[in-house]
């Protein structure tokens, strides 16, 4: 066990070398196969680059490939993993954490790419993929991964027509209902944010789509593999700040939500953060996503805006009044979307205060931030090895800006916060329970009050 800079002592981060056959096949298999995608996309647009950029777009479609196979080759082989030097602004930030790296590996274990932490090898390949891209104008701002993230959109049409029906119905009636009835719709609409999170995933396969019924009415059959659920502890939290509002109390009243993936899930956290405005539960949302393309379907101000164009322009009279309101939202600055480079860097969400303290100084602003995905608890936890039963606050290791809550289904080796041998009965039922995307948690922690 090693000391974080606080002196608390945490188990080692997962990586490639110590957690075994899971990570092992990860690093070997599922990063060489996302980059050859990512290859086979950039070639399948060849003629694209031409038209638009004729001989110099065919040029830098070559490059951009060689760049990319080499770095397959040098993941594959273990290859020592190398500075940045693309002069991009977070390069020296890069290059600095891979010091650090360094530094705990000692002088005589290069820093490689199976030798690593999993985190950072991962976030690695995904800034490495945006320096090919980078270095090769006139295509530097091409993403790669926009073709499955509008597809994953476009394949969850029907249940976001389904969604947004939903949404106006309840829109229709707040004026006159109970704060109990107000929780129940606030718990409906949290569990869709939470569970988009997982639909994601079975969305992109393209079969056996759970959004082919209801978003609403899968959530009771759901409900029992929330594996730890405060969604009480949330509630309290923005109805205790409307409370305040309304006897004209000082307060922000400000939700941020720090997305995970664009297509359906996105949809569920615009539905939820509209709730949230028109329920007097936040008075402003702002959103956070990524500045260049990351972990395939995450969130960028491209896909965010893309999106509620979309919503706006269907052909369906309640997803398009949906989108009215919410471009209306953003215009009036209810709604804001924010990326900073933190959030495409590897580090742990417990280095936040340090290296990114504008960041951090931002968050402390909100009355919750709400935590999107699998990507986000291995960095609020770092990706540690942990035991089960050790409380999310212990994991959090000093990163508490305000209260917050992680919405995430289960799709790496890393979970705390559960009961006393409830990890070893799921193991025993269902061997991938950690990974399967089948479970979930909504998981808070509030630097006010104990849990
Ligand atoms: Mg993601």
């Amino acid at each position: 066990m090693a000391a974080d800079q606080t002196g608390n002592v945490v188990p080692p981060s997962l990586s490639a070398k110590e957690v075994g056959s899971f990570a092992y096949l990860t690093v070997r298999d599922r990063l060489p196969t996302i980059l050859t995608k990512v290859v086979d996309t950039i070639h399948r647009n060849k003629n694209k680059f031409f038209e638009e950029y004729g001989e110099e777009g065919i040029q830098a479609e070559k490059q951009t490939i060689s760049l990319l196979s080499k770095l397959r080759n040098e993941l594959q082989t273990d290859k020592p993993i190398l500075a940045l030097n693309d002069g991009l602004a977070d390069a020296d930030s890069w290059n600095q954490y891979l010091l650090r790296q360094q530094g705990f590996q000692g002088d005589q274990e290069a820093v490689s790419w199976f030798k690593s932490p999993w985190l950072f090898v991962e976030c690695y390949m995904y800034r490495k993929i945006q320096e090919a891209l980078w270095l090769n104008p006139p295509i530097s701002d091409y993403d790669v991964f926009s073709e499955s993230k509008t597809q994953s959109f476009f394949e969850s049409q029907q249940a976001m027509m389904t969604l947004c029906t939903y949404l106006e119905g309840i829109n229709k009636n707040l004026g006159d209902i109970s704060e109990h009835h107000l929780q129940e719709l606030f718990n409906k609409l949290l569990q869709v944010s939470l569970w988009g999170n997982k639909c994601d995933l079975s969305i992109s396969a393209g079969k056996e789509n759970s959004q082919k019924s209801s978003p609403i009415d899968s959530l009771v059959s759901l409900q029992p593999f929330i594996l730890v659920d405060h969604s009480a502890a949330v509630w309290s939290t923005l109805i205790s700040a409307r409370r305040q509002r309304q006897l004209g109390k000082a307060g922000s009243n400000r939700v941020d939500v720090v997305l995970d993936n664009a297509g359906f899930e996105l949809v569920t956290d615009l539905v939820l953060a509209d709730f949230l405005v028109s329920s007097g539960l936040a008075r402003e949302v702002r959103f956070f996503g990524k500045s260049f393309p990351w972990f395939v379907s995450d969130v960028t101000a491209n896909d965010f805006h893309w999106t509620i164009r979309q919503i706006t322009a269907a052909n369906h009279k309640w997803m398009s009044q949906v989108g009215v309101r919410w471009q209306s939202y953003m215009k009036e600055g209810v709604w804001s979307y924010h990326d900073h480079p933190f959030w495409t860097q590897p580090h742990e969400f417990c280095d936040m205060a340090t290296d990114a303290p504008d960041l951090y100084a931002t968050l402390q602003e909100a009355n919750l931030v709400l935590f999107k995905g699998d990507l986000n608890y291995r960095k609020l936890a770092g990706d540690r090895d942990w035991d089960h039963t050790v409380c999310f606050e212990a994991a959090l290791r000093g990163f508490e800006p305000s209260p917050l809550c992680s919405l995430r289904s289960l799709k790496a080796n890393i979970q705390v916060g559960l009961q006393p041998g409830q990890g070893s009965k799921l193991g025993f039922q269902d061997p991938d329970w950690m990974t399967s995307g089948k479970y979930a948690v909504i998981q808070f922690y509030s630097p006010n009050s104990e849990q």
